[in-house]
């Protein structure tokens, strides 16, 4: 394996440093339904911010760190090693939007969030348009200097933090009908309501909510890019964030087989430790052995992507990297809590906390299928040897 660079370590140093520092917090957050307390968040929010691990992704220019794929990798697979969303702190804002902001864009929603004082969230999701999200329903009709949208809009992931959306629609009438166009909206507005707030697998402080925008007037400035971008940006964005869930899944591993290897090696059963059972330890060697191989694949995938690979092949090797990693993960997952047995089935356990907030990895961003029809679309298209 490569070495990494000296300022490598220091990015992965750090995050680890404040990952070991969230670990302690989980139990409690995981009892109180994943409700951090404010003063808590903010003090966690402040030292991700101190130890440089807010905005990796965004370019120094912008405000950000500017940090090379490989070490966005390596801050983001740190967080994965926390559970309850506590790591989120380490936030990426839109990689794809500095490129394209306006001065007002850029003044108002993304120097504020690369700053950490406005927080964003994507309502694109349909209920009838999740993995086909070229399919939406939603509406957005210019109406001489505003556009008027509406629609209703599933899973949107930190709504109850957010102080403005990303609202995906497809255009009606003009040259561009039937189109895709993304929009900023700011939260609160009028119009915009929650029609519920479900409850998921997991315990964060995030919620998900089904959100309504109707007859919601943005500015005709609140448009992202041009009319017909909208479905460019989701797909920048599914490309940066599955690399990210695939380095998220990484460390959720190593916490899982570090924690399990030590329980095995210090309960005692029978009068062995349970490391000497040859089950038991097969179990442990298997995800050790698919937590290099997907350590492996990640870093090299990465890598690449900074070496300047082909847009499309990085496109099917994120794929590659998220459909193993977390298919990875969610096997590691389910040996630990065996290993842990009656207690890996306590929430208090970490085995217990990983094998929920792990399932979700294997269906957002893309479920599994979705990458694998991705990766087979390119292997016919572009060969084998572009591919691996
Ligand atoms: C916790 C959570 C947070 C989320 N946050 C957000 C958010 O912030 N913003 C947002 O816009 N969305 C968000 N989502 C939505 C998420 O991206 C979708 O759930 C995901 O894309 C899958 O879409 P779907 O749920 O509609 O599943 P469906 O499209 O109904 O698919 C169901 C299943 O069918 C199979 N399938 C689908 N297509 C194919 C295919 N082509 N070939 C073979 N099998 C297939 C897969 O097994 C898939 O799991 C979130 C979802 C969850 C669960």
């Amino acid at each position: 394996m490569h070495r990494l660079s000296e300022q490598d370590l220091a990015l992965q140093g750090a995050a680890r440093r404040l990952a070991d520092e969230l670990v302690p917090h989980e139990v409690a957050v995981e009892l109180a339904g994943g409700d951090v307390p404010l003063e808590l968040a903010a003090r966690h929010r402040a030292r991700a911010r101190e130890l440089g691990l807010v905005a990796t992704n965004i370019p120094v220019a912008d405000g950000g760190r500017g940090a090379t794929t490989l070490q966005q990798v390596l801050v983001q697979e740190q967080g994965g090693r926390v559970t309850n969303a506590l790591a989120w702190v380490m936030a990426t804002p839109p990689g794809w939007l500095p490129a394209v902001a306006t001065p007002h864009q850029r003044e108002r929603w993304l120097v504020p969030t690369v700053r950490g004082d406005a927080v964003e969230c994507y309502a694109i999701t349909e209920e009838q348009a999740g993995s086909d999200v070229a399919d939406l329903s939603a509406t957005a009709r210019r109406d001489g200097d505003h556009y008027v949208l509406d629609g209703e809009k599933w899973h949107v992931t930190s709504f109850n933090e957010a102080t403005y959306a990303f609202f995906q629609a497809r255009l009606v009438g003009g040259e561009h009908n039937g189109e895709h166009a993304m929009f900023f909206v700011d939260l609160p507005s009028p119009g915009v309501r929650v029609v519920r707030t479900p409850a998921y697998s997991h315990s964060i402080g995030h919620h998900h909510p089904i959100v309504a925008f109707e007859d919601v007037h943005v500015p005709v400035e609140n448009l992202v890019g041009a009319e017909g971008d909208g479905m460019t940006f989701a797909h920048e964005w599914f490309r940066f964030e599955r690399l990210m869930v695939a380095a998220r899944c990484l460390g959720a591993a190593e916490r899982l087989v570090e924690d399990t290897t030590a329980f095995a090696a210090e309960r005692v059963v029978g009068g062995r430790p349970l490391i000497d059972y040859q089950l038991v330890a097969a179990m442990l060697a298997d995800s050790v052995t698919e937590l290099l191989a997907a350590r492996t694949l990640v870093y090299a995938v990465a890598r690449a992507i900074d070496d300047g690979a082909d847009r499309k092949v990085a496109h099917a090797q994120c794929s590659m990297a998220k459909l193993y990693a977390s298919e990875m993960a969610g096997r590691v997952a389910d040996r630990a809590v065996q290993v842990f047995g009656g207690r890996g089935y306590m929430r208090e356990n970490v085995a217990e906390r990983f094998y929920r907030e792990l399932r979700v990895e294997r269906i957002w961003e893309g479920a599994s299928e979705v990458q694998r029809v991705i990766i087979a679309r390119q292997l016919a298209r572009r060969g084998l040897a572009a591919l691996a």
